[in-house]
């Protein structure tokens, strides 16, 4: 058989190739197991604008693009109320019909590839989806002038089919959603018998045949033809429908029940069923084999009209049902002679096209309807919410790789589709959209939803395809199919020409008389003759016998040696097939590595000039920071020199302040020995010199047991040291709070009235004026005390109202005082102890310390007449290792508490007097 295809969309793929045949296994023909991961196709959604009704209407749809349509709300709509302005909604979807868009467009579009695929052993499943009157009946059944989806449908799959079609009920449904097959003869047998007995076995297929017309008009029928069949399958067509109402299933092909009273009793509900496969279908639904379009759009009009029949039993409204048209095409390869279908249910092939014409999808309180009416719209706006919750919920499991159940048995509808959901077949939508500005809130949802739709994906059913080992060509070889006309008879090649006569006819052989030697030698010349020519031609015949044998051995020898080179062909080819699947898995996967190297080299290659750029900038840096260092080090160059050079003439200054302070000492000393020179020449009084005139200031007083004389300032230390014969002080203040060095550096330039004039003055780190409370009550006393200075045990003791004790000066101790007091101890070679106060004034330092300003010092000399065995029993403080004679030490260990004093390491045993 030749196909011809009028027309060919460019979405039909190419026809399978003779080795591509449909595949023999039921599973696989369903699609089960046959999910190859990663190719999925999404649910895709057509939109359809159907013109305005008035054209003076407001319109509230406006289509962009072939893929983009526009939602304007009016004025009136909710969305304005409630946004407040008109905002405007865009939608994309595969494609967007406008209002001119004709019915051909839309079924050559959306639902002819859909027919291919039914053709190629693939399912499918088309809804219209929208509001009432938004065009869905339009869209799927049309008018006949105007023919939608359905009608088109089985034109096609008829113009394809046929010539290629089975003889009626060669294929037979086993009630269980499968089908049987059987031989010729007994379906010829079938037939014969529901010919006579209509109606017994199977339902009646409707009989009348109103050829070329669409219920009582004339219809225009589509004339395209798609190539995709095999011409070596047999195919037959089967159709079913059913509606869904009230989420109950009706079949619309069973005969209604009729009382001739109460007229038709309401239809029974059906019930789902999963067939062998997982399938779903409607269990003991009525399902009428059909052998052309006009015995198709028979059943569609009788199942319009049971429905119209059905909506009056049970007072329902037909816009609120879906109704469900499904067309199951079956398939089976011819035998190996091309004569009939293969007798084995294997190898049957079944794949279905379900067209739902789905009911308005507006809300409840758009219908005005009450009790019944208003339940049965609840329930329709149920299965749309079901039919919308479970995409939702497959789009989110897809979206989030959860695995949430697809509640598809909350509603009928859901529930018998489900197997397309799950990867066994297309599934595309025609979103019906009514421009008219009163629908726009309605609109609004169907176009969400339908655009939503569109991210769920489905995996895709693969190319059906089965290898039986059978010929192809098998039809077109079999001569009976062949030359199965009279005509095609006429036409086929004549047998090659051959004389098969045994020559000419009998002589005459009336014998006149007896002995007639005319007649009868000619009469046995011809018999001989004959006899001889019989004989050629029975040599001839058994020598082309032999011939043909000999030829059909040779045939059936290269016969067999095709099918093994067949065979081989086909193991090579499948071999190369995989060698070129892996060639191509590592084509790509190179091709994946190139991109990832050359991505690899761009960003290396960037790395590297970023790097040079940064090399370039630290290098400027770098030759930046060399000069600068430079500069620094003949910057400080320059200031060490200066250093130097001020740290010299301070030196230089420091060893003549030196040098005169130890000249004062000189004179200090010279001056003292003078005095004791006087004391010892006493009587003598002009024995004793006068102090040499050479030091300018003179030395002070010396007192023992002396009243507090005037205020000492901090550079009198060496009268002190001078008066009590004490070792001489490192400094004779001390500061809290500051470091000894500063303090010194605070004290050291009060000026000796000895030193150089020309000196600057530093400003003092106490104001001298400055006292402390001096009423005699206000006035305390610190009382320093160290640790291993012996008891006095004295008659004299000094006077002392409020005094404060301590070993050891601290900080705080130095705050409260006003007055401060350190007792020092001396022994002499004789055994005399020497016991001073130094006594000094407590004075509050800039720097939020004290200074001590010693003013006074009180000596108490105790002369002990004991023996020296008696002394040398007891431990001298001076035995003590580390013995303090410094008083400047005890001062600034006190009050710095910087803990260096040198610490005693045995206590003071006792006191001796
Ligand atoms: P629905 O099934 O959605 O309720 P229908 O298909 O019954 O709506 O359409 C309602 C009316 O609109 C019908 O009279 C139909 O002829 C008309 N109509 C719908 N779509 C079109 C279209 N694209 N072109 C012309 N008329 C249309
Ligand atoms: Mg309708």
């Amino acid at each position: 058989m030749e196909n011809i295809c009028f027309f060919r969309p460019k979405w039909v793929a190419s026809p399978s190739s003779s080795n591509e045949k449909l595949t023999p296994k039921s599973s696989e023909r369903r699609g089960k197991n046959s999910k190859k991961k990663g190719e999925v196709d999404p649910v895709e959604v057509y939109c359809r604008v159907r013109p305005l009704d008035n054209p003076d209407d407001n319109c509230c749809v406006k289509p962009l693009s072939t893929t983009l349509v526009q939602l304007i709300p009016p004025e009136n709509s909710l969305a304005v109320a409630r946004n407040g302005q008109i905002k405007e909604y865009q939608f994309t979807f595969q494609y967007v019909f406008d209002e001119y868009t004709s019915q051909k467009a839309v079924f050559d579009y959306v639902a002819c590839p859909l027919v291919d695929d039914l053709l190629r052993g693939k399912n499918g499943l088309l809804f219209t989806y929208g509001i009432t009157s938004s065009g869905k009946t339009y869209t799927m059944t049309g008018s006949p002038k105007d023919q939608g989806v359905l009608p088109r449908c089985l034109d096609v799959l008829f113009n394809s089919i046929s010539g290629v079609q089975a003889k009626k009920y060669v294929f037979k449904s086993d009630k269980m959603n499968g089908f049987e097959v059987q031989s010729e003869a007994d379906a010829m047998m079938e037939r014969q018998k529901r010919d006579i007995m209509p109606g017994i076995t199977t339902p009646k297929t409707p009989t009348t045949h109103r050829r070329g017309n669409f219920g009582d008009q004339e219809r225009i029928s589509d004339p395209t033809i798609l190539s995709s069949v095999d011409d070596d399958n047999q195919y037959a067509v089967f159709v079913s429908y059913i509606e869904i109402y009230n989420n109950y299933v009706y079949d619309l092909l069973e005969e209604l029940p009729y009382d001739p009273i109460t007229g038709y009793k309401p239809p029974q509900t059906k019930i789902l069923r999963t067939d062998s496969s997982d399938c779903m279908y409607v269990m003991n639904c009525v399902e009428v084999e059909i052998t052309s379009p006009e015995e198709a759009f028979e059943v569609l009009f009788k199942g319009q009209k049971r429905r119209k029949v059905a909506h009056t039993a049970l007072n329902a409204e037909s816009s609120r049902s879906h109704s469900i048209f499904n067309i199951r095409l079956v398939q089976a390869p011819l035998d190996p002679r091309g004569e009939e279908v293969l007798q084995d249910p294997d190898k049957i092939c079944v794949s279905q096209l379900s067209l739902v014409d789905l009911a308005g999808s507006e809300r409840t309180h758009r219908t005005k309807n009450a009790g019944d009416r208003l339940k049965e719209a609840g329930n329709i706006n149920q299965s749309l919410m079901a039919l919308r919750n479970c995409i939702e919920i497959l789009r989110d499991n897809q979206k989030n790789s959860s695995n949430k159940m697809v509640p598809y048995r909350d509603s009928k509808l859901t529930h018998l589709f489900k197997n397309y959901f799950d990867g066994e077949g297309k599934v595309r939508m025609i979103v019906c959209v009514n421009p008219k500005g009163d629908e726009f809130d309605e609109t609004i949802h169907v176009m969400k939803f339908a655009e939503l739709s569109q991210e769920v994906l489905i995996a895709r059913q693969q190319q059906v395809r089965f290898d039986i080992g059978l010929t192809p060509g098998r039809r077109k070889m079999n001569y009976k199919e062949k030359f199965k006309s009279e005509d095609d008879l006429c036409t086929a090649p004549k047998v090659p020409a051959f004389d098969f006569s045994l020559g000419p006819g009998f002589p005459p052989f009336e014998l006149l008389r007896s002995s007639d030697d005319i007649v009868l030698p000619q009469l046995e010349k011809f018999l001989v003759e004959r006899q001889k020519r019989r004989e050629a031609l029975q040599l001839d015949l058994d020598r082309q016998n032999d011939e043909f044998r000999a030829q059909l051995v040779e045939f059936e020898r290269n016969y067999e040696q095709a099918i093994i080179q067949n065979d081989e062909l086909q193991q090579r080819v499948e071999k190369s097939e995989s060698y070129v699947q892996k060639l191509e898995s590592r084509i790509r996967s190179l091709e994946r590595r190139m991109e990832e190297n050359s991505r690899n080299y761009k960003e290396s290659e960037k790395q590297k000039r970023e790097l040079e750029a940064m090399i370039q900038d630290k290098e400027v840096k770098i030759r930046q920071e060399k000069s600068e260092k430079e500069r620094l080090r003949n910057d400080f160059k320059t200031r060490l020199d200066m250093n130097n050079q001020h740290w010299e003439r301070n030196l230089e200054k420091e060893r003549q302040k030196i040098e005169q302070d130890y000249g004062g000492q000189i004179w200090e000393k010279q001056h003292k020995l003078n005095m004791l020179r006087n004391i010892v020449n006493e009587g003598d009084s002009d024995a004793m010199p006068a102090p040499q005139e050479t030091f300018r200031t003179p030395a002070p007083k010396t007192r023992t047991h002396t009243t507090p004389g005037k205020l000492l300032s901090a550079r009198s230390e060496n009268d002190m040291r001078k008066i009590g014969n004490t070792p001489t002080p490192r400094s004779r203040t001390a500061t809290t709070g500051t470091s000894l060095s500063a303090a010194r550096a605070n004290l050291k330039p009060t000026p000796r009235s000895t030193s150089n004039s020309n000196t600057p003055k530093p400003t003092p780190a106490y104001n001298p004026r400055h006292r402390r409370s001096r009423s005699s009550n206000a006035e305390i006393w610190l009382d320093h005390r160290p640790q291993g200075n012996v008891e006095l045990d004295t008659v004299l003791q000094p006077k002392i109202k409020k005094k404060k004790s301590v070993s050891k000066l601290e900080v705080k101790d130095t705050k409260e005082a006003s007055k401060y007091m350190l007792t020092h101890q001396d022994m002499d070679s004789e055994d005399n102890l020497t016991t001073k106060i130094y006594k000094g004034e407590c004075l509050p330092t800039a720097g939020g310390g004290t200074a001590v300003v010693f003013n006074d010092v009180e000596t108490l000399t105790q002369t002990s007449p004991g023996s020296r065995k008696r002394r040398s029993s007891c431990p001298q403080p001076q035995d003590f290792e580390g013995d303090w004679t410094d008083v400047e030490d005890r001062c600034n260990v006190g009050i710095e508490g910087h803990g260096n004093a040198r610490k005693r390491s045995k206590p003071l045993p006792g006191t001796r007097v």
